[in-house]
């Protein structure tokens, strides 16, 4: 929409709106292009949802939702659920004030300088991130969980199919060695850098957001180090410390909530 006023918001802070915004997105539009959910695409959303039961550190009307979703689609006997039938749920519970997703897209750190940059792209990456990190906090024993649902949702559901393919190139290429929670806050930290090199300067980049190998410097130090012949380096350690306190459930701000 055009006529949305700018919201002004902390460049270096997440929002629980565009958090939000990602879900409504997702479960409302994104599910919506597919009538019926069978065989590995019905497997995919069951651990999506229950994967974001989990980990996504929402409000508790939002969890409401959630949980209900879940185990409404563990119940399911048969082997395929239409859209039609999910929706209904999430429309019926969401029709009390205790269990609900606020309806409507509402970009707060995700917003562009323009309608056509940033919004749901941006939601995703932060939903994904923010998810690794909870994870990593609640030390569960399946290192890869997060990651191969984030991989289950983008492969059959991510609306930009070029960005699918591309993910899951990277994903068959490094996931097995993923062994750890904070190996898989990394990895996606490092995906995700792969592709904003990948796309720095490409016409789909906001020139007010340009694509940066992040965390930049200003933002992060210690994070950065210069070898003796002038080569830069990543401090891991640092950047996981830096990308779990970033993106903890504690930080994220809740301007701009219905
Ligand atoms: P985004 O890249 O969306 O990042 C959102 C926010 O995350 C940034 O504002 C910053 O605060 C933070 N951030 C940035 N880098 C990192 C990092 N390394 N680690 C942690 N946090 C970080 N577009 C294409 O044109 N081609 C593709 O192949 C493509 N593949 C994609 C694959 C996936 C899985 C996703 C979710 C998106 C993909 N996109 C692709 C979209 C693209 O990556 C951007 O999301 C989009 O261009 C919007 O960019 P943005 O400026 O909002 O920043």
């Amino acid at each position: 929409r055009t006529d949305e006023p700018w919201r002004p918001f902390n460049r270096s802070r997440v929002y629980m709106a565009d958090l939000e915004s990602t879900l409504d997105y997702s479960l409302r539009v994104e599910l919506a292009a597919h009538s019926v959910f069978s065989g590995h695409a019905l497997v995919s959303l069951k651990k999506y949802i229950s994967v974001l039961v989990k980990y996504f550190p929402g409000r508790p009307m939002v969890m409401n939702l959630l949980k209900s979703l879940n185990s409404w689609l563990q119940d399911q006997p048969g082997d395929e659920i239409s859209y039609e039938a999910l929706e209904k749920i999430i429309d019926n519970r969401a029709q009390s004030p205790n269990t609900t997703l606020p309806q409507g897209a509402r970009w707060v750190g995700c917003q562009g300088s323009q309608p056509h940059f940033r919004g749901y792209p941006c939601g995703v990456w932060t939903l994904f991130h923010v998810l690794s990190v909870q994870a990593k906090k609640a030390e569960g024993t399946d290192a890869k969980e997060v990651l191969s649902t984030m991989r289950g949702y983008v492969h059959h559901f991510f609306g930009c199919r070029q960005c699918a393919e591309h993910f899951e190139e990277m994903a068959q290429k490094g996931l097995s060695e993923v062994n750890t929670l904070s190996a898989a806050v990394l990895w996606l930290w490092k995906r995700h850098n792969l592709v904003n090199n990948r796309l720095a300067g490409a016409l789909s980049e906001d020139p007010k957001f340009p694509k940066i190998q992040w965390p930049s410097p200003e933002m992060c130090p210690s994070c950065h180090s210069v070898m003796e012949n002038g080569e830069h380096r990543w401090n891991q350690d640092q950047v996981l410390s830096f990308l779990l306190s970033y993106y903890s459930s504690q930080r994220i701000l809740t301007d701009y909530l219905e």
